[in-house]
This record gives structure tokens, C-alpha cells and sequence, in this order.
């Protein structure tokens, strides 16, 4: 056996130079990150360049994160915790490593709180299946708030079903901030569990999250964060959030899509049964029943995402070495620009007016259909999105059938979010007089 720390480190050494080049001194430039992306350089549509406004549905993948997963496949590939041969040892340890720096990354206490999963949505089935089917019962409240993905609402809407519970919605407001006075109206000694997005993906709005979980806690109910909007831009601290649960994905964040992360206090997962059933997540099993393996394993059964959780752990060190601040920094700024721009054209109406947003901007344009405008920009290069976003009763309650979302990460740039207002501008002609 080879445990010579010099060969282990050779191995376990970085793939790709981009991962850890210095950056420039001096105040951030996203030019210096592009070439990090190599699809930012594509053309598309006839020779467009590309302008992707469309981050927060997935974001790019610097070359780092290609060549984590490259690396993995070409050098370590193998299963992880099963074989004592040399790969699974190589794989299983770049696999723990990943769940470690995503452990750094949360500042979770401990790495045993750290569970792999799908993504944000598996991760938030998970709480449902294996915490709420089994403690809630008719008469239970569940709270969440009129501005959820439907990842967060749907599987409450089904546990609801099954245990009797009952759904509770803390309302929107006018400017898309959440209605506080509403959700100290609404909190009661019924209300077992607190479910919240902590950014929304159609308004952008930074929800109140450490408010909120002290109003949960008042009324001794646990706390569920869907953090898929605000785990690629911030810094997260799960125990100065001091939630139960906390859900993101991957591919939001700069990493592979497939792989994600349920956070959970350690002594809540203890308590909780499994949620899938299968290898690894066993301790002994006879033909009658079995036991369950210690966490985080309960929860991850059967061969895990092993590349999809290396990528993951290649993205947060990318993020690191650009620093959450900044990120947070800049996109704000950006987004300011984007709504400052977009606020510019006639007839526009911009959906979220938080004092605290992130990059989500979501719009409408008086007389062009949100698919038609995607449409039209899209023939100019510009990828945004169109639709209801996933969030059909946010879309109720502000009055529209869909909307048009820009969202801006660390790469864009002004230039883009302007050749966006001038695309817009053309479209309206466009739309007005059919040519
Ligand atoms: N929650 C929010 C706020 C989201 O924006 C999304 C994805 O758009 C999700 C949950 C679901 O994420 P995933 O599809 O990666 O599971």
C-alpha cells in the first residue's frame, strides 16, 4: 500500500491550471473569468454571439468543472465505499472530499449533515417522504409562501393529501417582498413546518430567512430553505440560519447538473427514517428486515452521482477562489442595471421591486407575448427565458399567464443586458407592425 503523502497529493493534484490561476488585482472584471467558459465564446443563430441571460434556470461551466469531471472518468473511475482496489480507494476519497468542501461551503458543523442527492427537488421530496408523511397528521400546518417553485409546494400539496395537514401561504406584496405582518398572523402552535424559498426565481427578492426561521422557532415548528437561487451567490451559514433542512442544486452553482445537496441538522436526519431503500444505505439486512447505515449513507441509496458530486466539489472551489462577496456584489450590481435598463423602455413592467434582489429580473413588454419576445431576442443571440417559471400560483397572484426573466450571473456583462434593451426595442416594432 502506498501511503506516501507526496504520490497521494500527485493524484489528487487539481486537473486544470483555470481552477486556480491567480485573478487580477485590483476591482473585479468578469472579461477576466470569461475564458474560464469556453461556451461563452459559441456563436449560435447564424453566427450571433452569444448573450446567456439565462442563469438561474442552469448556469455555464468553467473548464475546471469539465475537466473535474473528465479527470474523474479518465483517471479514478470506479465505485465509491464497495472495493478496497486502488481506484475505489482514488474515487471514494475525491467523493468525501467533495462532501467536505460542501461542508465548508454551508459552514455546517458536520459532514454527516451533508446529503447528496438529485438536486434541489429530490432534496426537498426527501423532507417530505421521510420526515413530514410520518410526523404530520390532520390538524398540523405547514407554512410557505405564495412565491414558491413548485418544488416546494407540490410535495407539501402531497403530503397534505396524504396526512390531512393543511397548507398555509405567508402572501406576496405589491413590490414582491413577503407580507410579514401576514406570517406573524399565520404562525400558530399548528404550524409544524416552515418551507421557504430563500431567493425567488421570478421576483428575485432575497427573502428574510433568519426572520423567518425566529418566528418558526417561536412556535417550535422545523425549518425546510430552498436555497437553489441563493447557494450560487452568497455565502450560506447553515448554523446562523440555524434551519432543520437546506436544499440546492449543482448545475445552479457552476456545477454538473444531477447533483445536489440536502443539508440537515445531524440529530433531525437521526431521527428521521430513510427515504429510498437499496445498497449502501444498509447496515445489516436479513430476508425479514434491516438497519440503516450511518449518516449520511441512510440517505443515499444505490450507487451515487460520483462524477455529478466531484464536479460539485470543483464548482465550490471556483466559487471560493472568486469569492462569494464579490459574486453577491456584481450580480446585485448588475441586476440594478438590467432593471434600470429595462425600466427605460415604454411599456415595460418589471415584476419585483425588492430593496434586497438578486440577478432574477422578470418582465413584461406591453403587446409582445413573453415566448414571442424569447422567441425574437433569440434570433439576436440572446438566450433568456420565458414562461411561468415554475411558479404558476406566484404567476396568479401577479396577474399574467407568464413572463419574460433575464437572470445574470458573475460572467455578464452591461454590453449584453444592452444588445437585450435594443433586441426588446426591435421586438415591439416588430410586433406592432409585423415586420
Ligand atoms: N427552487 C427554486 C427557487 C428554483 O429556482 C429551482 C429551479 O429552477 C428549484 C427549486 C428546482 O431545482 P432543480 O430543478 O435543480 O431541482
Amino acid at each position: 500500500m502506498n501511503n506516501d503523502p507526496a504520490s497521494k497529493a500527485a493524484a489528487l493534484a487539481p486537473p486544470c491550471v483555470a481552477a486556480t490561476a491567480p485573478l487580477p488585482e485590483g476591482p473585479f472584471d468578469p472579461r477576466a473569468i470569461r475564458k474560464d467558459f469556453p461556451i461563452l465564446n459559441v456563436t449560435v443563430r447564424d453566427g450571433k454571439s452569444l448573450a446567456y441571460l439565462d442563469n438561474a434556470a442552469t448556469t455555464q461551466k468553467p473548464a475546471s468543472i469539465v475537466c473535474a469531471l473528465c479527470d474523474y472518468y479518465q483517471a479514478c473511475n470506479a465505485n465509491v465505499h464497495r472495493s478496497l482496489h486502488y481506484l475505489a480507494e482514488q474515487a471514494t476519497e475525491r467523493f468525501e472530499g467533495a462532501r467536505e468542501k460542501v461542508r465548508a461551503f454551508l459552514h455546517a458543523p458536520d459532514v454527516r449533515g451533508i446529503v447528496f442527492t438529485r438536486g434541489t427537488t429530490e432534496g426537498i421530496n426527501l423532507v417530505a417522504g421521510a420526515w413530514a408523511r410520518r410526523n404530520l397528521k390532520a390538524g398540523d400546518e405547514i407554512l410557505l409562501t405564495e412565491m414558491e417553485h413548485h418544488s416546494n409546494l407540490v410535495p407539501w400539496q402531497l403530503v397534505a393529501r396524504d396526512t390531512g395537514a393543511k397548507l398555509k401561504f405567508i402572501p406576496v406584496l405589491d413590490d414582491g417582498t413577503l407580507d410579514m405582518a401576514a406570517f406573524e398572523r399565520r404562525l400558530s402552535k399548528k404550524t409544524r413546518l416552515l418551507a421557504f424559498v430563500h431567493i425567488s426565481n421570478v421576483l428575485g427578492t432575497v427573502n428574510p430567512a433568519r426572520r423567518l426561521i425566529e418566528g418558526a422557532r417561536s412556535v417550535g415548528a422545523r425549518v425546510l430553505v430552498d436555497a437553489a437561487q441563493s447557494a450560487p451567490n452568497r455565502k450560506l451559514d447553515v448554523q446562523a440560519l440555524d434551519c432543520d433542512w437546506l436544499a440546492f442544486s449543482g448545475h445552479k452553482m457552476m456545477g454538473p447538473t444531477g447533483i445536489g445537496v440536502l443539508y440537515g441538522k445531524v440529530e433531525v436526519l437521526e431521527a428521521m427514517d430513510p427515504f429510498l431503500g437499496g445498497g449502501e444505505m444498509i447496515n445489516r439486512v436479513t430476508l425479514e428486515e434491516s438497519t440503516w447505515a450511518d449518516l449520511p449513507q441512510k440517505f443515499e441509496a444505490g450507487t451515487p452521482h460520483v462524477s455529478g458530486a466531484i464536479g460539485l466539489g470543483a464548482a465550490v472551489d471556483y466559487l471560493h477562489r472568486l469569492g462569494l462577496d464579490t459574486i453577491q456584489r456584481y450580480e446585485e450590481q448588475l441586476a440594478a442595471y438590467t432593471i434600470r435598463r429595462l425600466s427605460g423602455i415604454p411599456g415595460v413592467r418589471i415584476f419585483g421591486r425588492a430593496p434586497e434582489r438578486s440577478g432574477a429580473v422578470s418582465f413584461e413588454v406591453e403587446g409582445v407575448h413573453p415566448h414571442d419576445l424569447a422567441q425574437y431576442v433569440d434570433r439576436d443571440g440572446i438566450a433568456i427565458r420565458a414562461g411561468h417559471m415554475c411558479a404558476q400560483p406566484l404567476m396568479r397572484r401577479l396577474g399574467v399567464p407568464a413572463v419574460s426573466r433575464a437572470s445574470v450571473y458573475v460572467y455578464n456583462l452591461e454590453e449584453e443586458i444592452d444588445r437585450l434593451v435594443e433586441s426588446i426595442l426591435k421586438a415591439k416594432e416588430f410586433f406592432r407592425h409585423g415586420t
